[in-house]
């Protein structure tokens, strides 16, 4: 897939359980290595409500016949011979695992949880300008939890040193708390891309894990 348009392959695929549970959200090259050994299928949700399942060569059959005809949210995986919808949502054929029950504390999802804004100065930032921050400082006893660690830009994680919020004069945007439903999904939701996991996600998206 070397000639393969890019942008299209990193969109975001929903992977669901066997028993059609939201397990996980995973990249298109990943989705489409899975659906063609023949180890998932396309769940494709339809504007009336419905969905439909494909099986790989039925989903390639699928974009010839819609070639030339794409929407503007639609990821088109584009080759010198043949134009490839990305699917926005697969089923695993044999996998019944359940859904996480807590949302992994990491970095994205911290950024995610505060909206890439510092705590601190209330600004928005790119990641990697972007650090964590312990509230209570880590030489005081203060806890790596989701209700001690902030967002903060690495110039105000600096000034506050080794102090409490209150000690240093800089007082917190919000209190952190630990988030009920996964940050970074909230955020692919709110993309037309995705608005058809919704059907999938409505019982059960504060579980999923995102790689
Ligand atoms: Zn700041």
């Amino acid at each position: 897939m070397s000639s393969v348009s890019n942008v299209a392959l990193q969109a975001n695929v929903l992977v669901l359980n066997r028993l059609y549970m939201a397990v996980q959200v995973i990249s298109v090259r990943r989705a489409l290595g899975m659906l063609y050994k023949g180890d998932a299928e396309v769940v494709h949700v339809q504007e009336e409500g419905y969905f439909e399942s494909f099986t790989f060569d039925r989903w390639l059959e699928r974009s010839l016949e819609r070639m030339g005809c794409w929407e503007p949210e639609d990821d088109v995986l584009r080759s010198v011979r043949f134009e490839l919808e990305a699917p926005r949502i697969i089923r695993l054929m044999s996998f019944d695992k359940l859904p996480r029950q807590r949302i992994k504390f990491n970095r994205r999802n911290l950024f995610a949880r505060d909206g890439n804004r510092c705590q601190y100065c209330g600004k928005k930032y790119a990641p990697h300008e972007l650090s964590m921050d312990h509230v209570v400082p880590r030489s005081r006893g203060g806890p790596a939890t989701w209700e001690n660690i902030v967002t903060a830009c690495l110039r105000c994680n600096v000034r506050k040193g080794g102090r409490t919020p209150q000690g240093a004069g800089m007082p917190l945007a919000k209190q952190p708390e630990r988030p009920r439903t996964s940050p970074l999904l909230s955020t692919r939701l709110s993309s037309r891309k995705y608005h058809s996991w919704k059907v999938f996600l409505e019982n059960s998206s504060w579980s999923i894990d995102l790689t």
